[in-house]
């Protein structure tokens, strides 16, 4: 018997299909849910049924929670895959979807609301032993004395953080006590525009860190495991755009012990399906800095190094399974690369949307591409610009290395600008191959090379 009949696919583009695939694989129908831009995607002609959910901006459509509920409803679904991104962690949705009679496919909507505070996820996670950014004991008080002696205590820089903040927003460094009082107003007031929610709270602020993430499985029945870690250190503006599995330079001792705690962290909470807990790592040390209760766009580096397919393993909890492996069975064999194809300018970063002329996807021995595009697909202006993840698998980190080359280099994107420059500069970038650089690398790097160009 299927894990369920049918199941509707709140999302679009590449994990769209990406769920899409996992369905089919499993047997399960499924409908996927469109705005009016994405009705002649391919992937909504393969999904079973589809529904129209509004117009072009997210918003109307893919935010647009009664639209989405009626169209579970009128094709009688019964679980609801999320996806990334939009409602994705957004509890109030779960809840709706529980409550009108499906199964969210993700974590319990009590986890999501208290993952999604910054504020009491990091106090749950160092109730449960997860090594955290020291900083204030949760909240901001008014007093700006007690402010002013917290800041002392952690030891400048410290980073102001609002307690809703998401997407890299609603932060602040701050370098001297004189700047401190005014940047926790200005956090407050922008945390209370944009989040709804004033709460700040305060972090050393790390100079050099590298960005290590841990991916976890839980099922309902508190069996939790880890499944390896990932390095998502190479980023613009607080987006990824490579990540790779293992984290070069960083032992393996050292990775299952803080894979451990996370597996621990989940048992203790009660956590269900896929998840990630994201850590800056820096002098030898994991600091806890937030978990996303959803799938992530870098989960396929993880599945090519582990061989568990990560969007089946959430579909098959949330139908009830048990986990059916052991942290034992999970063996990490290889290293994975993945490169984010975006539709933008590769030096000005200013977005491209528009008609792909011609589309070409790369092949070979340990090459995978998860992509919706094809020939004569227009990429919409409305959302976010990834059309495609590149990833290559290798025995060792050259090798994968090697392989993305090659397989960037087959890459053909007509009509649009892409960012395939950038990363071929990257795969030769000799630091990058080195391994290990921080979260600062990319725009120091960019910024250098502005400077050659702009004299
Ligand atoms: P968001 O939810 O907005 O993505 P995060 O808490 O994940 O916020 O932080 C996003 C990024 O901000 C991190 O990847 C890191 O680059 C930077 N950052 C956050 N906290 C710190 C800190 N204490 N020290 C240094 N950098 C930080």
């Amino acid at each position: 018997m299927a894990l369920f009949e049918k199941v509707l696919i709140a999302n679009r583009g590449e994990i769209a299909l990406r769920v899409l695939r996992a369905c089919r694989e499993l047997g399960i129908r499924t409908v996927a849910v469109h705005s009016t831009a994405d009705a002649e995607a391919k992937y909504v002609k393969l999904a079973d049924e589809s529904v129209c959910i509004g117009p072009p901006p997210s918003s109307q459509s893919y935010l647009n929670i009664p639209a989405i509920i009626s169209a579970a409803e009128v094709t009688d679904a019964e679980a609801i895959h999320p996806g990334y991104g939009f409602l994705s962690e957004n509890a109030d949705f779960a809840e709706r979807v529980e409550k009108s009679g499906f199964v969210f496919i993700g974590p319990a909507p009590e986890t999501i609301r208290l993952m999604g505070d910054k504020v009491s996820a990091k106090e749950a996670m160092k109730a449960a032993g997860v090594p955290c950014v020291p900083g204030s004991d949760g909240a901001l008080p008014e007093d700006p004395r007690e402010i002013v002696r917290i800041a002392r205590a952690v030891g400048y820089p410290v980073i102001i953080k609002a307690a809703g903040g998401g997407g890299g927003r609603g932060m602040r460094v701050v370098h001297t006590e004189a700047a401190l009082i005014n940047a926790v107003n200005m956090t407050r007031a922008e945390a209370q525009a944009a989040f709804g929610n004033p709460a700040v709270y305060l972090e050393k602020f790390l100079e050099n860190p590298r960005h290590i993430e841990i991916q976890v499985l839980a099922d309902q029945y508190r069996n939790a495991v880890w499944l390896s870690e990932r390095d998502c250190s190479m980023q613009r503006r607080h987006q990824k755009i490579i990540e790779e599995a293992p984290a070069p330079g960083i032992s393996r001792r050292l990775i299952a012990r803080i894979g451990e705690r996370c597996a621990e962290a989940c048992r203790r909470i009660g956590y269900r399906g896929a998840g990630t807990f994201e850590f800056l790592y820096e002098n030898g040390e994991f600091y806890f800095i937030e978990m996303n209760t959803r799938v992530q766009v870098e989960h396929p580096v993880t599945e090519l190094v582990t061989g568990i397919d990560i969007v089946q393993a959430q579909i098959r909890i949330a139908a009830g399974e048990k986990l059916w492996f052991r942290q034992s069975d999970v063996q990490i064999r290889g290293h994975a690369l993945e490169c984010r194809i975006c539709a933008e300018d590769p030096y000005k970063f200013t977005p491209s949307p528009g008609k792909i002329t011609n589309w070409h996807a790369p092949g070979g021995p340990g090459v995978r591409v998860d992509s919706h595009v094809y020939t004569g697909y227009t990429v919409p202006p409305h959302y976010d610009s990834m059309i495609a993840k590149l990833l290559t698998y290798g025995e060792s980190r050259e090798q994968a290395i090697r392989r993305m080359r090659i397989a960037l280099s087959e890459t053909m994107v007509e009509g649009i600008k892409t960012n395939i420059p950038l990363h071929q500069e990257l795969m030769l970038d000799e630091r990058f191959i080195k391994g290990g650089t921080s979260i600062h690398y990319l725009e120091q790097k960019l910024a250098a090379r502005e400077e050659v160009q702009h004299g």
